[in-house]
């Protein structure tokens, strides 16, 4: 598969760690939790890094100083269920951003994602659209959601997610090639019920004890 530069995947230990306690199948819903978050926050690092900023006059105890702040409406949009795990620590980092909700199904036998509901803000062009999707798979629900937000005007869009499959990368970069895709890592592919491998699992069964 080749990679174009709108393809991050985010390196450091602590992502690394963080992932090894999402794979291991001895992990419980708590830990599930905390290493998702802790590595989302990472991941935001990288996500956000090239937000515009513009400057601000900030009055300090002792006298006025100037310093930046991020400068362009941020708008999170987690694909529902398992998006949802990954909206606290991204948008702990954007004071004022908004939430859209894109609630798409994959059919188990046809693994085609069809949606159900959407709940998205008025002004989507000239924001910074992040869509959160922790498992790109088949690529099939996070290019429906690219699909959705751009018949809503957005025109800066970007993916974030934690394991990605090498199918999906090349369905979204055919797709949107424009989407700038953000991975804790890029595993094998996917199995015959279209689960990435090795993967960790139902994310959203794992991080909302629904096993
Ligand atoms: N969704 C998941 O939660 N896990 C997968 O492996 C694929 C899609």
């Amino acid at each position: 598969m080749t990679l174009s530069e709108r393809v991050t995947v985010v390196q450091h230990p602590l992502v690394e760690t963080s992932l090894v306690a999402l794979r291991d199948i001895h992990t419980g819903t708590d830990a599930f939790r905390r290493h998702a978050r802790l590595l989302t926050l990472i991941l935001a690092f990288h996500v956000l890094q090239e937000l515009p900023t513009r400057e601000v006059v900030v009055a300090t105890p002792l006298e006025e100083t100037s310093g930046r702040v991020v400068d362009r409406n941020v708008i999170f949009v987690p694909v529902l269920r398992a998006g949802l795990a990954m909206l606290d620590a991204m948008s702990d980092f954007v004071p004022g951003s908004k939430v859209g909700f894109v609630g798409l199904e994959r059919d188990e036998e046809t693994a085609i994602a069809h949606s159900y509901y959407q709940k998205l803000p008025a002004q989507l062009a000239g924001a910074e659209t992040i869509i959160l999707d922790p498992m790109l798979a088949t690529g099939g629900s996070a290019a429906t959601t690219a699909d959705l937000l751009r018949g809503h005007q957005a025109n800066h869009i970007r993916l974030a997610c934690i394991v990605a499959a090498p199918e999906g990368i090349e369905l979204v970069q055919k797709r949107h090639p424009d989407v700038h895709i953000y991975t804790a890592v890029i595993d094998q592919g996917l199995n015959e019920r279209k689960f990435i491998v090795p993967g960790l699992g139902d994310f959203g069964d794992r991080y909302f004890g629904t096993t």
